[in-house]
């Protein structure tokens, strides 16, 4: 059988490789540095839903995949005697303002007719309190927002519960430590950074914000690149906080509390940068913002500062799918902010276009083909 070439090793790399094995398929897949070298390798984590309203296929997909990774880590727990840190914690967000409770209360109202799944349901509750000190009593003033779809995992976690799932397959090749090149689909042979050269009978490209310079050189003329990076950076604090707490989410500040006596902060969202892995100031800040929110974190000690760069399509939205010049080629990346949530059922659906038996529907904004027609004739 011709192997599958899986070029990244981040979140999205890891479960098309799993969902590619698991159909009984041979795959390789390569990383340039490392798994968990890229944006995956980072330490927030949250799941966090799209508002309830105004209701889309985007929203219905990021909905369904939500719901099912309950599932599907339950499997790769049972299967690996590994925990990846996720917990359907629920998340809070303060009410800035007065007015906003009425929106929040016809958000309810949304959540209520979208937020089902069989016989569960999720809400967006409206709420004067909260638990003591989560957040502080400032911020809830005007109460606050409690959603019980939304959860959290430690990506760190996460990608070694993939890995190990991984090598229980004799299918599964993994190379680290030298990355793809050049792509040529007419012959099925990737180039590598070391000068060797691999074959394939289909190539899944999900290597993060470096999958854009591929896609760039297999697409032809375009009007724009297919993508770009928006670096982020975070915090872990070490800090004996209740880990069922809920994720506190406001004005772009995430924080998390995770299973193993930390929190991780959240994240800066930069479009332009000197140093991709450096952090800054910008951080400094963050930190400081997520103190004034959760009076119980202004001693915790920082025991680590992150940044990576997000894979961010031009169309903003993932791009999954078969390229529409190279039937051998797929696209498994440009999930941006939310990768963790949705990778699972974006691979599953890029493993069935390879097996050819569709199971998943995918909102046409994702579709890679879209995409490139967009960039071709730029109505992005
Ligand atoms: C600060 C910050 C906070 C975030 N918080 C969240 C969050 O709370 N929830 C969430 O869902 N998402 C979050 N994200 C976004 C999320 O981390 C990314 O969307 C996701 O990790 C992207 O995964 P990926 O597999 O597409 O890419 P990556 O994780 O970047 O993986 C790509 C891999 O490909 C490899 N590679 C690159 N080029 C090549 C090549 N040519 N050949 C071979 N290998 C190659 C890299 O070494 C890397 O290992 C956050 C991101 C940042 C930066």
């Amino acid at each position: 059988m011709s192997e599958l070439l899986v070029v990244g090793g981040g979140i999205m790399g890891l479960w098309a490789a799993l969902c590619a094995a698991r159909r009984g398929m041979a795959v390789r897949l390569v990383d340039q540095q490392r798994i968990g070298a890229g944006a995956s390798g980072g330490l927030l984590g949250a799941l966090m839903p799209h508002m309830p309203d105004r209701w889309n296929a985007k929203k219905q997909f990021q909905f369904d995949a939500l719901v099912s990774l309950e599932d599907e880590i339950a499997q790769l727990e049972a299967e690996t005697g590994l925990s990846p840190g996720y917990r359907r914690t629920g998340r809070l967000m303060p009410l800035a303002k007065p007015h906003l409770r009425d929106i929040a209360l016809q958000h309810a109202q949304d959540a209520d007719r979208h937020w089902r799944a069989g016989d569960r349901q999720f809400y967006w509750h409206v709420r004067d309190e909260g638990p003591e000190g989560w957040p502080g009593v400032e911020a809830k003033a005007h109460g606050l927002v409690f959603d019980t779809l939304a959860a959290r995992v430690s990506p760190r976690k996460m990608l070694t519960v993939l890995r190990a799932a991984l090598l229980q397959s004799p299918n599964v090749e993994i190379n680290e430590g030298c990355g793809v090149r050049a792509i040529d689909p007419a012959h099925g042979r990737a180039d590598l950074g070391d000068g060797s050269r691999i074959t394939f009978g289909q190539c899944i490209i999900a290597a993060g914000v470096g999958s854009f310079p591929l896609i760039d050189a297999l697409s032809g003329p375009m009007k724009a690149t297919s993508g770009t990076a928006v670096k982020g950076q975070a915090a872990l604090l070490k800090a004996e906080v209740d880990p069922a707490l809920p994720v506190i989410f406001t004005d772009g500040v995430y924080i998390i509390a995770h299973d193993d006596g930390h929190v991780a902060i959240g994240s800066t969202s930069e479009n332009s940068f000197a140093d991709p892995s450096a952090t800054d100031e910008q951080l400094d800040d963050l930190i400081r913002r997520a103190a004034l929110l959760a009076p119980g974190l202004r001693e915790a000690k920082v025991v680590e500062r992150w940044a990576g760069l997000r894979p961010k399509s031009a169309g903003r939205e993932p791009m999954v799918g078969r390229h529409p010049d190279h039937p051998n080629i797929l696209v498994l990346t440009g999930g941006f902010k939310v990768s963790f949530g949705i990778a699972h059922r974006l691979a599953r659906f890029a493993v069935d276009e390879i097996a050819g038996v569709p199971s998943i529907d995918m909102p046409s904004s994702f579709v890679c083909r879209d995409h490139i027609e967009a960039l071709r004739e730029k109505h992005l």
